[in-house]
C-alpha cells in the first residue's frame, strides 16, 4: 500500500456493513421474482430493470427494519474518524437503515446520486474534499473493487461477510471489522 495517510474510509453498505442478502431477496420475492435469480452488488435500478420490476415498487416492499450489522461492525464504526458510504442501494431504504442503526457517515451517497446506474467514487471524493490516494474503499463485490480501481484508491475486502470470505478474492481480505482499524494507524 502507498504511504499516504488514509484520511477517510469509504464503505459499500449492503454486504459490507450490514448482512442484507435476505432482506434484498425478500423484497424481490414479494414482487413475484424467483429468489434464485437475484444477484448482489448491482445498482438497484439496474437489477430491477433486469428482473422487470419498478424501483418504486421495490422500495415499497423492502423491509428497512430487517438488516443487521455484521458482528463487530458497530464497534469498528465507533472507532473510525472520517468515513463515508457509497452504495447502490435505494436512498429511501438506505437512509432509514442509517437512522435506525444510529450511523452518521460524513457523506452517504445512494443510487439516486448516480442516476440509478452503478455507483462510482468521484462524487464521494468530491464531497469529502479528498483525493483518491487519501482514502480506503471497503467492499464485498467486484463492482466495489472496480470503483476503487477506476480512481486508483486503496481497497480491501470485507472478509467478515462469509460470502466474500468463501470467494477468496485476490487482494487484501480483512477478516474482522476491528482489524480494519489497525490498517488506518500510521
Ligand atoms: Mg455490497
Amino acid at each position: 500500500m502507498p504511504d499516504a495517510p488514509i484520511r477517510a474510509v469509504i464503505f459499500d453498505f449492503d454486504g459490507t456493513l450490514v448482512d442484507s442478502d435476505a432482506a434484498l431477496v425478500a423484497a424481490f420475492a414479494a414482487l413475484g421474482i424467483d429468489p434464485t435469480t437475484v444477484t448482489f452488488g448491482h445498482a438497484i435500478g439496474e437489477e430491477c430493470e433486469r428482473l422487470g420490476i419498478s424501483v418504486d415498487d421495490y422500495a415499497e416492499v423492502y423491509d428497512d427494519t430487517a438488516v443487521v450489522p455484521f458482528d463487530g461492525v458497530g464497534e469498528m464504526i465507533a472507532g473510525l474518524g472520517r468515513w463515508a458510504l457509497c452504495s447502490n442501494k435505494h436512498p429511501r431504504s438506505g437512509a432509514a437503515e442509517l437512522e435506525r442503526l444510529g450511523w452518521t457517515p460524513e457523506v452517504a451517497l445512494f443510487a439516486d446520486a448516480f442516476d440509478w446506474r452503478h455507483k462510482h467514487l468521484g462524487p464521494v471524493l468530491e464531497a469529502l474534499g479528498l483525493t483518491a490516494d487519501e482514502v480506503l474503499m471497503v467492499g464485498d463485490s467486484d463492482g466495489d473493487r472496480r470503483c476503487a480501481v477506476e480512481v486508483g484508491c486503496r481497497y480491501v475486502w470485507a472478509g467478515w461477510n462469509p460470502r466474500t470470505a468463501a470467494a477468496a478474492p485476490s487482494g487484501v481480505v480483512v477478516d474482522r471489522p476491528v482489524d480494519l482499524l489497525g490498517l488506518l494507524v500510521g
